[in-house]
């Protein structure tokens, strides 16, 4: 196989690790509209939820598992009986089911989590994957701080965990402590020493607590790693996982450099990311890579003026590539249903006949007052029409593409529609243990 055809398998999380960070948790109806979306996108893996983790988790796995039919549905599971079989009963319906297990490893999490010897840590991760292997061929196994643990420990227990019909060796940066040629390193080295991995796919799934999730899951592909676990926004516990739309980006934009594929479409990005940022209430970071509002405006005047003559002066990627609307395409009051419809879709969101028909109505009349209708004023009406239930936060604002900026709409158009004040990302409350999840053991929570 040569460089190029080396193919790099998605595991979007977003619905599982995404779903436990403060703020983000969906409903059932929710998580099964964004599976939908995950699926149009191409992910090779959607880990669906936590089933034991509470009745809603288990359900919203089921569902899943039982409509979207082409990606491989994962399930999470602890380390024991319980748990696995409970994944398994959400998950045996699914065309291409996977358990995943996951154990602590590291010293720290042994001695003061889970109260365990280094022998009995080994002894429950083997016994744990043989009996997920009983259930479902596919099994991914996790060492829970693989980072912080200690490196001749974690080789053993990979090895002892192949034996027992793992299928994917998933290694987490579970706190986001690790640093770009470290995590390299330690991929390398679990390459080499551990008897079996010429076998099973190695994947990496790091957390952004120093900034640096992406460089390393980045890292970690050059070193052999063939699976990536990220999120959708990046969303995820604390400082969030590693973001899914900037890693496939990144080997699109720099395939010189990184000479791998992915399933990703790449058009359907932003739409993934607006509808999650709509249904957990969430906004997008204004200079979030890739898919925030401003990665393709174009503020200063020298920098306008070189787009306007050719977009390569200052884009590496085109709004296009990633799904922004084209507002070259500008609507107004001559624009019809089908058009209108194109553009809410773009912008995340799917109507019926009837909701269409009333946005449609609406836009007719605004379009009347004011000549064009740009995103933003669209994504108020639609706002307008339609609330969505579980959300009465403001979702998200426009997002003029470099032509757009560069004609000048910004400045004065959001004053003109001045948009409702959002929670800061940067603003959100501490992590407080509010939500469904946390009426199980407080180490509950995963890789
Ligand atoms: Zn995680």
């Amino acid at each position: 196989m040569t460089a190029e055809q080396v193919r790099i398998t998605v595991f979007d999380t977003t619905l599982r690790d995404g779903e436990q960070s403060p703020g983000c948790s969906m409903n059932h109806q929710e998580k099964l509209r964004l599976a939908h979306q995950l699926d149009r996108l191409g992910a090779d893996v959607i880990e669906a939820g936590f089933p034991i983790a509470s009745d809603g988790d288990f359900e919203a796995v089921k569902a899943i598992a039982g409509v979207i039919r082409r990606p491989v549905i994962a399930g999470l599971a602890r380390a024991c009986r319980p748990d696995i079989e409970r994944a398994w009963e959400a998950l045996k319906d699914a065309a291409r089911p996977r358990i995943h297990v996951f154990l602590a490893t590291s010293d720290i999490h042994l001695q003061y989590k889970l109260r365990i010897t280094r022998d009995q840590c080994l002894a429950q991760a083997r016994d744990a994957v043989r009996f997920a292997k009983s259930l479902c061929d596919d099994v991914e196994f996790s060492p829970e701080d693989a980072t912080r643990t200690d490196c001749d420990f974690l080789c053993k227990v990979l090895e002892a965990v192949v034996e027992a019909g793992a299928t994917t060796l998933n290694i987490p940066d579970t706190v986001g402590f690790t640093i770009p040629s470290e995590f390299g390193e330690l991929i390398s080295t679990i390459r080499r020493r551990v008897k079996g991995i010429e076998n099973v796919t190695i994947s990496a799934h790091c957390h952004n607590d120093l900034g640096m999730a992406v460089a390393n899951t980045m890292a970690a592909i050059a070193a052999g790693a063939r699976q990536v676990e990220c999120t959708i926004n990046g969303i995820g516990e604390r400082a969030g996982n590693a973001a899914l739309e900037e890693i496939v980006m990144a080997m699109r934009v720099r395939r010189d450099r990184y000479p791998y594929e992915t399933g990703i479409v790449g058009e359907q990005l932003f739409c993934a990311s607006q509808m999650l940022s709509e249904i957990t209430g969430v906004p997008v970071q204004p200079n979030k890579a890739v898919t925030g509002r401003n990665a393709f405006a174009h503020e200063a005047g020298i920098h306008q003026d070189g787009v306007l003559k050719n977009p390569l002066t200052y884009e590496i990627m085109t709004p296009q590539s990633v799904g922004v609307p084209d507002s070259k395409l500008v609507l107004g009051k001559h624009s019809g249903r089908h058009a209108l419809n194109i553009r809410c879709e773009q912008l995340g969101y799917q109507f019926d006949r009837r909701a269409l028909d009333d946005i449609y109505r609406r836009f007719v009349r605004l379009a009347d007052k004011i000549k064009h209708v740009e995103d933003h004023h669209l994504l108020e009406l639609i706002r307008e029409t339609h609330k969505p239930a579980a959300s009465a936060t403001p979702l998200f604002e426009s997002m003029p593409t470099a032509v757009a900026a560069a004609a000048s709409v910004s400045a004065q158009e959001s004053q003109r529609f001045p948009l409702v004040p959002q929670p800061n990302a940067f603003g959100l409350p501490l992590p407080v243990p509010t939500d469904q999840h946390h009426d199980q053991e407080d180490y509950l929570w995963g890789v």
